[in-house]
């Protein structure tokens, strides 16, 4: 597969091949071939130059769930040289005006329910929301669309994790190109059905979109996460392929499966860590699909384990792709022994270039830093340990939450579990535990601080362990610790 992949070009190239084959279905089942999703959007290309003015090198910000008018939106703003920007459906009003103002956007098109979010956007911003679209799309005048003087480009935000949200641009035109060698590593086939949950506009919802499309995929898009709904829709589409972020995968465990199961042959999950024990669980009740990726906004992908993986080590990352050099390197930039955590340097071609506002992360010989601890076992399968910025020092000790939350995911009581630093006066920091608790199921405090006793030294041991309903989550199901925190005030 060659580099110049885009969005628009793998669309135009699905709709000339197979023009009639359904695209995109969504939760009520409306369908869009490939051709009619190709001819929807290109019209709103032509209206939005004509109606709107875009011009090559404006900015498109495309702030939408799961549904056909991401896509259009995106191809449209492509197609014109201009760059869709990506936003991310979970941030703030305050969050939103800043992202407007740093991405310098010109239009904005937006589902109708983010309409009172955007209200403070500035005036000059232009607001398409979804009526606005299908008028668009209806009053667009015929005509060709010349070939851009720029190629458009799509720009995927960070998931503002760590801080504010950080534009990332990839080193392709519109492109995630190498993303697509994600197809070597999974059993799916040309025309497979398969389901979207991940969002599209975080790096790995878009990713999958792009697998789907080069594989001229029926692609199912619910614009909301739903279990129950999910495991409908897998069955009644017979899809092959989930594509989802860890906690989905989880949440599907809270309700009955199905019968007859979905054909799935594929459940891929990225974006965050994939919970200890979850992988075994979910691959007893819907057999040996589950595939972890590990990756980033700024390195894409960098690591994958198929189901035999997290048979043998269930919450491993597994193995560099071929062309993907990856190494855990200590302070010094020195390769660390195996089984010892170091941080994780990815080196590969799809690197991104930079933030969009100018700033760049560290490299050392052509690797990136991801920030992320992490660890090689001896039959080298990885283990990512968290971000550095994560680690908590305990007493002079290091504990890296990830370890302690494994093990309390263990626990049959515990649905789910996030653990941070908090400040103490003797200790430095100190472990705060947060635990949801499967229905009905309750536990002491003392017996989890026990249970850790058991298996890890004294430092790791919480001191304090919270009950809570739900953890909270952003939109790609990492746990936002700056929440936990906020318990502490
Ligand atoms: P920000 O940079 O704004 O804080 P973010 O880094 O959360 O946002 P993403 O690029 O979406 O934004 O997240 C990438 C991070 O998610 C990785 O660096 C890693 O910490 C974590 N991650 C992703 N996939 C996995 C995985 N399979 N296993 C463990 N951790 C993962």
């Amino acid at each position: 597969r060659k580099w110049g992949w885009s969005l628009a070009g793998e669309l135009r190239q699905a709709a000339a091949r197979d023009p009639g084959r359904v695209a995109v279905i969504d939760e009520q089942g409306a369908e869009l071939t490939y051709q009619q999703l190709l001819d929807r959007a290109e019209r709103l290309a032509r209206a939005m130059r004509t109606g709107l003015g875009v011009q090559a090198g404006d900015r498109v910000g495309v702030l939408c769930r799961n549904h056909h008018g991401l896509i259009e939106a995106v191809v449209a703003a492509t197609v014109l040289g201009a760059d869709a920007v990506l936003v991310n459906s979970g941030l703030s009003a305050a969050q939103l005006a800043t992202v407007t103002e740093e991405q310098r956007l010109r239009v904005l098109v937006h589902d109708d329910e983010f309409a009172d979010r955007i209200l403070g956007l500035p005036a000059e911003v232009h607001r398409v929301d979804e009526r606005g679209l299908e008028e668009l799309i209806a009053g667009a005048l015929p005509g060709d669309l010349q070939p851009p003087e720029r190629d458009g480009r799509t720009i995927v935000l960070t998931s503002g994790t760590t801080g504010a949200p950080k534009g990332a641009r990839r080193p392709t035109p519109n492109g995630f190109g190498p993303l697509v060698s994600i197809i070597d590593r999974i059993p799916l086939h040309t025309r497979d059905t398969v389901m979207i949950a991940a969002p599209l506009f975080h790096t790995w919802g878009y990713a999958a979109l792009q697998v789907a499309f080069a594989l001229r995929a029926t692609i199912v898009l619910h614009r909301r996460f739903e279990p129950a709904a999910t495991l409908a829709a897998l069955v009644a589409h017979q899809c092959q392929a989930l594509f989802a972020v860890p906690v989905m995968v989880q949440r599907l465990l809270d309700v009955p499966p199905p019968e007859p199961r979905p054909p799935l042959k594929v459940v891929a999950v990225s974006g965050s860590a994939l919970p200890g024990g979850l992988a075994p669980r979910f691959m007893d009740v819907y057999g040996d699909v589950i595939y972890n990726l590990y990756g980033s906004t700024e390195v894409s992908w960098a690591s994958i384990a198929g189901p035999a993986d997290l048979r043998e080590a269930p919450t491993t990352a597994g193995r560099p792709p071929h062309g993907t050099r990856l190494e855990i390197l200590d302070d010094d930039g020195q390769p660390v022994p195996d089984g010892r955590i170091g941080r994780i340097f990815v080196g590969n071609e799809m690197l991104f270039e930079g933030y969009t506002s100018g700033a760049r992360r560290e490299t050392h010989d052509g690797l990136l830093d991801t920030g992320d601890l992490g660890r090689i076992n001896a039959d080298g399968l990885l283990f990512v340990d968290g971000r550095a910025d994560d680690m908590i020092v305990s007493g002079g000790e290091n504990v890296f939450p990830s370890e302690v939350e494994d093990l309390l995911a263990r626990l049959p009581q515990v649905r789910e579990a996030a653990v941070i630093g908090v400040p103490d006066p003797e200790y430095g920091q100190r472990l705060a535990a947060f635990l949801g608790l499967h229905p009905g199921e309750v536990l002491d405090p003392e017996a989890v601080r026990e249970y850790v006793r058991h298996y890890l030294a004294r430092f790791s041991v919480p001191r304090d362990v919270i009950f809570v309903k739900y953890l909270p989550r952003n939109a790609t199901g990492k746990v936002l610790s700056r929440e936990l925190r906020r318990y502490y005030g």
